[in-house]
């Protein structure tokens, strides 16, 4: 459908439309799933500090509620286009089912760069945002959290917008939160640390030990940088990673402690604490594991046959593209997909969400068994049934997902 065709709607109907071949969905669930369920574009008027007012887009997608509320993060970024929120609301609802999370998926965005804005500008835009898709959102609804340009703050304006509304706090209406309105233990470091989990799970598999195991990573975000920071606590050797500026190298080892607590208004590539390479070179290293952790289509039919890693671990959304994921297979690099790989996120937000109505907190060490405990079934699940039905790792996560999605559609039934 023209309104959503970008290149990231694209990739991921491609996927969608393979996985569905694969497993013989039924073609009345394969048209209906192609499109979102749901689709919301905002204008959004938002009072600059000289005066002047400017006019926002943004948008909020669910993708299917046949599980449960709807989920998914919210981007700020200038790329931000519907078509690019429907892809990931839909890798949402694959990647919430294949962990056995009751939900659907969802995902928003505003175009806007949120590093341009001053605080109160960026409070400003979210209120005004979060009270345009109000009528979308809610506890039992659709549940926001960060994603991409986001963070706990801009949960926190989310979240006090919502219960200004309807007049009492409403703390299960957003996820990653901070900590005094209901946020939970170890959720900003969740994506991250459930990378590094399933990494360890594939090392095994592969009888390649983590101490002895290079990592690169593209990214240095929330996701990017938590990732190194584990895998480096793990015992592997951080050789790269990288920023928007670029990157930094260094074979014997990044101090990652050191970068995340450098003044993150510099570059990582001026840092001197490696020799600078560009993102493209990061990708080309030769490592045990090379985890993009930035932006989606980075991994391409361009670049895919100059990868050198073993295993590749995606913390991004939609990463590697459907022609570089051919080239991979060919070369034997163990993939952990994106629905997978990122999961810890969403699994944590489920945590989050989950206190907020039962008003009763869980501990740190509860918060990590548990993440522990899903994501590696989730990996071991997946593996299995790619050995099994001699599919790709991606084909195994994607099948297992629409699957549990099927069968809800299924047997609900068909409204009216
Ligand atoms: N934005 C994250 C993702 O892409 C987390 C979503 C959530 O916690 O709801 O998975």
């Amino acid at each position: 459908m023209q309104e959503f065709d970008t290149p990231t709607f694209r990739l991921a109907v491609a996927q969608f439309d393979q996985a569905a071949e694969a497993m013989g969905l039924d073609t009345n669930l394969h048209e209906r799933l192609k499109l979102p369920q749901r689709s919301l574009v905002v204008s959004l008027p938002v009072r600059m500090d000289d005066g002047r007012v400017e006019v926002f887009t943004g948008y909020r997608v669910q993708h299917d509620s046949s599980r449960g509320p709807s989920k998914g993060g919210v981007r700020y970024h200038p790329d931000v286009r519907l078509g690019e929120v429907a892809a990931l609301a839909m890798w949402m609802t694959w990647k919430c089912a294949l962990a056995g999370l009751p939900y659907g998926g969802a995902k928003g965005g505003v175009q806007v760069a949120p590093k341009s804005l001053s605080s109160g500008e960026l409070q400003r835009l979210t209120r005004r945002y979060a009270a345009e898709i109000f009528p979308l959102i809610g506890p039992d609804k659709d549940v926001p959290a960060p994603d991409v340009g986001t963070d706990a703050q801009i949960m926190a304006w989310m979240m006090d917008t919502y219960s200004q509304q309807v007049g009492y706090a409403v703390p299960g209406v957003v996820t990653g939160k901070p900590l005094s309105i209901g946020g939970s233990l170890g959720r900003e470091e969740a994506t991250g640390r459930g990378v590094v989990y399933v990494t360890l799970e594939a090392c095994r598999h592969l009888n390649l030990p983590i101490e002895t195991a290079t990592v690169a990573v593209q990214g240095f975000g929330n996701v990017g940088a938590h990732t190194a920071r584990i895998m480096q606590h793990h015992g592997a050797r951080v050789i790269a990673v990288s920023d928007v500026s670029g990157g930094i190298y260094n074979p014997k080892g990044l101090n990652i402690e050191q970068l995340m607590q450098r003044d993150l208004n510099q570059p990582l590539n001026q840092t001197k604490l490696g020799d600078a390479i560009t993102n493209e070179e990061l990708l080309q290293l030769e490592c045990t594991v090379l985890v993009p952790a930035a932006l989606s289509e980075q991994i391409t039919g361009k670049n895919a046959d100059r990868l050198k890693c073993r295993i590749l671990s995606e913390g991004a959304n939609g990463p590697t593209t459907l022609e570089a994921d051919r080239i991979l297979a060919d070369k034997g690099i163990f993939v952990i997909p994106d629905i997978l790989a990122n999961s810890g996120g969403v699994i944590v937000s489920y945590f989050e969400w989950v206190q907020d109505l039962q008003r009763f907190f869980w501990s740190a060490a509860d918060i990590q068994n548990r993440l522990q405990d899903i994501i590696t079934s989730a990996f071991h699940r997946t593996l299995r049934f790619s050995n099994e039905r001699r599919v790709s790792m991606r084909m195994a996560a994607l099948m297992s997902g629409i699957d549990q999605v099927a069968q809800a559609h299924l047997q609900r039934g068909l409204y009216p």
